[in-house]
């Protein structure tokens, strides 16, 4: 079966940036009807925490995506140690003994003679005593593994062909000298044990790829089917970064970006496909291809991330809504949904027209100009008896308008005034049953 993951480190709150690698696997996944995993890597000691762990299971759950399994880095280090000693004992990982001093030193006199600063392998010549005589000095080795040299080739999902010269690559290191294991290496122990069959993430990892599938190699592991996307910028072109709040996606959810929107958007910009609004995880699954993904970064633009968001929220059936309008206190069901909802910018506003349609006028609220009152007046000796339906509005205003002679605007912008305190809002056919006779009654005589 076709196993998809999303392998976050939970070192600060997801930003657009993740998401798109996120949605990018979950969706390919729904798509295939394969497994989605998601993994934690979270080996970092230092900079994981819980609240960050916390925090992405919430985004991936307000994005309506709910992993099939999750696994922690954090809970593997037996797989790692077993995969290591198997490596250590066919001589595919080997302990080197230099410092980074040491290394930053050999990288520039490289670069200065004109050769590549490739690790020169050192640590592979040093015979059993000098090894003996290093960790007598207390030198503890760190662990690197030994590429196998020749040319690496892969069929990106994304790139299309891609090849790799391994005598081009230092051997990476895989365990640091406290015991640590590093994520090269790692994620490529869980992505053969939990049988990965296909990777979609950043381009940013592209230069790690010929080495892990040189890994998988040597541990008799299928590589997964790789593709690298093309990652976001923020407006002014600068990478994102987990530490700029402005567009993580708890931030988008606090300025009431739709979760659907989002979506869409973190998959649809940089892509042969229009960004435009979907009603469906499904539907947007249908729209991923990642051969149409281009291949230069994309640049988020916020306005039109905050317009895509109206858009989508405006064809959102009632259905969708329905449990968030309650938990604003917004009754009226579908027909006040309908009223209103072309209206909003965000969900929040749902509550706002609630509000204004059934309790009584603040009372700054906006009153008509006193040159209407006239039209006002009449139009409160004309208000119709109830019940009143969406039909109420037109028979009203017509009979105003015959009255007084008013029409168009001139007619409808004092009434709208009157009746909601404000110049603009949802069409009034549909919101006067809401108001209600009571309240109109006493809004036309303010
Ligand atoms: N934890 C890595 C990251 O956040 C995962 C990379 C991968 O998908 O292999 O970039």
């Amino acid at each position: 079966m076709a196993v998809y993951r999303f392998a976050p480190s939970p070192t600060g709150f997801l930003h657009l940036g993740n998401a798109r690698t996120l949605l990018l696997n979950a969706l390919m996944a729904r798509k295939q009807a394969a497994r989605f995993v998601l993994r934690l890597d979270d080996t970092d000691r230092a900079r994981v925490s819980e609240e960050y762990v916390d925090g992405i299971r919430q985004d991936l759950a307000w994005l309506g995506l709910t992993p099939d399994a999750e696994v922690r880095q954090s809970d593997r280090d037996d797989a790692y140690a077993a995969a290591f000693d198997r490596l250590v004992a066919e001589g595919r990982v080997y302990p080197a003994y230099e410092s980074e001093p040491e290394l930053e030193l050999a990288r520039k006199l490289a670069r200065a003679s004109g050769r590549p600063p490739v690790y020169d392998r050192a640590a592979l010549r040093l015979t059993a005593e000098r090894r003996a005589a290093l960790e007598a000095e207390g030198r503890r080795p760190h662990w690197r593994f030994r590429l196998s040299g020749g040319r690496v080739e892969w069929p990106d999902g994304v790139r299309g062909a891609q090849g790799f010269d391994l005598s081009s690559l230092s051997d990476p290191v895989v365990r640091r000298d406290d015991g640590s294991f590093l994520y090269v290496f790692t994620s490529v122990v869980d992505d053969a044990g939990i049988g990965v069959t296909a990777v979609v993430r950043g381009e940013d990892h592209v230069t790690n790829t010929a080495a892990q599938i040189d890994m998988f190699a040597a541990l008799g592991a299928p590589p997964p089917a790789f593709a690298h996307h093309n990652l976001l910028t923020s407006a002014d072109g600068a990478g994102l970064s987990k530490r700029e709040g402005s567009l993580s996606l708890r931030t988008l959810r606090e300025q009431g970006i739709e979760p659907l929107a989002v979506a869409a958007y973190a998959v649809l910009i940089g892509s042969a496909e229009a960004v435009r609004p979907v009603s469906s995880l499904d539907e947007l699954a249908g729209l991923v291809e990642l051969s149409r993904l281009s291949r230069a970064p994309a640049r988020v633009d916020m306005e039109e991330l905050a317009a895509l968001s109206a858009k989508t929220l405006h064809a959102l059936p009632h259905d969708a809504v329905a449990d968030r309008l309650g938990a604003l206190g917004v009754e009226g069901g579908p027909a006040f949904w309908e009223a209103v909802r072309g209206n909003l910018a965000t969900l929040g506003e749902a509550a706002d027209w609630w509000r204004i349609a059934t309790r009584p006028l603040k009372p700054e609220a906006a009153r008509p100009a006193p040159e209407d009152a006239r039209l006002v007046a009449e139009a409160l000796a004309l208000l119709p008896t109830e019940p009143w339906d969406e039909t109420t509005w037109k028979a009203w205003t017509s009979a105003v308008s015959a009255a007084t002679g008013a029409k168009g605007r001139a007619l409808f912008a004092p009434l709208r005034i009157a009746l909601t305190g404000e110049p603009h809002g949802p069409e009034l056919a549909k919101l006067l049953p809401f108001i209600g006779r009571a309240r109109a009654l006493e809004r036309l005589s303010r």
